[in-house]
């Protein structure tokens, strides 16, 4: 597995003490804006604390920036031009490349939005890909892909994407994926902080360019279900006290890299804490099985046993396992017990 270190030395030229701000330009190509929805939700730190705490000025962003028209496209272009330094630019959504490389199905500000994707990028110190589909293509790249969409440096999991392969921002780092769908609001501030307050050496990319601190565990990892899993007692219908939601409604929360139950959403509650299965929205095959009808919200099987097991299981010796699991539990294990 490569793993990126962030050490960027330009950085080291553009001295924090004399940059007093650091400038994000926030654009949205193919979204729904869930990541955006999410963004604003950001509690530990707020898109306040961002503004008042940690020096982040939002040049443009599709819910906050106050500029229209002429004056955006104004900015838009001082950055390109070098005029107004841009620090980070955030990037959100697919870049839509429909029809036929053109992205005229994707106009902003009088240009294709992959013009500006471009154009941004090469001038930027970091970009940030936030959510699925900004950073490998998400749902809307499905086949059979009809916006041509593709994220930043991936299409799923191959490597190359809009920017390509060997993209590196100005300080000589690759796009830096927070994936999701959406990403937790505080993976995205706290990433931000980071880069703002010269502290992303504490970062380590994984092989899909997702920040370690983030996506190194599972969403198994803190799940107050773990017990019923070792037990293979299993959840029957959404939102029930008990169980695991592994081995009937199909939770990929062992496959999962992802923090969600370690920085709970909203401080309070993951999906596997209510009752909802992990869809595994944070790896680049999310959707999965491009949600043929049968395989969401259901466990595929084969002779009773999940096809798909935790990573760097033995499938005989999983299938051994579960059924002395079955055997061993306990009668408490059918219970109801807080999930939250
Ligand atoms: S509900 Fe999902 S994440 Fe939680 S223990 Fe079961 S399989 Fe793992
Ligand atoms: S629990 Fe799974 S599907 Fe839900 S946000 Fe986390 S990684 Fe995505």
């Amino acid at each position: 597995m490569r793993l990126y270190k962030l050490r960027h030395p330009s950085f080291a030229l553009y001295p924090k003490q004399l940059r007093l701000m650091t400038n994000i330009i926030w654009l949205q190509g193919g979204a729904c804006s869930g990541n955006t929805m999410s963004f604003l939700n950001a509690e530990e730190p707020t898109v306040c604390d961002l503004v008042t705490d940690f020096g982040i000025k939002i040049l443009w962003h599709p819910s906050l920036g106050l500029e229209l028209g002429d004056n955006l496209q104004s900015l838009l272009w001082d950055c390109i031009l070098g005029k107004i330094p841009l620090d980070i630019f955030v990037f959100e959504g697919t870049v839509v490349n429909a029809p036929n490389g053109t992205g005229e199905w994707n106009r902003f500000a009088h240009r294709p939005m992959k013009n500006w994707v471009s154009d941004l990028a090469k001038v930027a110190k970091f970009v940030v890909a936030v959510g699925d589909c900004a950073s490998w293509g998400g749902i809307p790249a499905m086949a059979p892909n009809p916006t041509e969409s593709q994220g930043l440096q991936f299409l799923k999991r191959q490597k190359g994407g809009f920017l390509g392969a060997d993209y590196r921002s100005q300080a000589g780092v690759p796009v830096i994926n927070i994936p999701g769908c959406p990403a937790h609001p505080d993976w995205i501030t706290q990433i931000l902080v980071a880069i703002a307050t010269g502290r992303l050496d504490d970062i380590t990319l994984d092989e899909f360019h997702r920040p370690q601190t983030f996506f190194k565990t599972f969403t198994q990892t803190g799940c107050t279900r773990n017990i019923h899993f070792a037990y293979k007692a299993t959840t029957a219908e959404f939102g029930q006290r008990k169980g695991c939601l592994f081995y009937d409604l199909g939770c990929r929360g062992p496959m999962t890299h992802s923090s969600c139950n370690r920085i709970l959403w909203n401080r309070v509650s993951s999906k596997t804490r209510a009752g909802m299965p992990c869809l595994g929205c944070t790896e680049p095959e999310f959707p999965f099985h491009d949600l043929k009808p049968g395989t969401v919200f259901k466990t595929q099987t084969v002779m009773g046993v999940p096809k798909e097991i935790p990573p760097g299981m033995k499938k005989k010796e999983y299938a051994l396992l579960t059924v002395v699991a079955k055997d061993a539990a306990p009668d408490w294990a059918d219970e109801e017990f807080f999930t939250v």
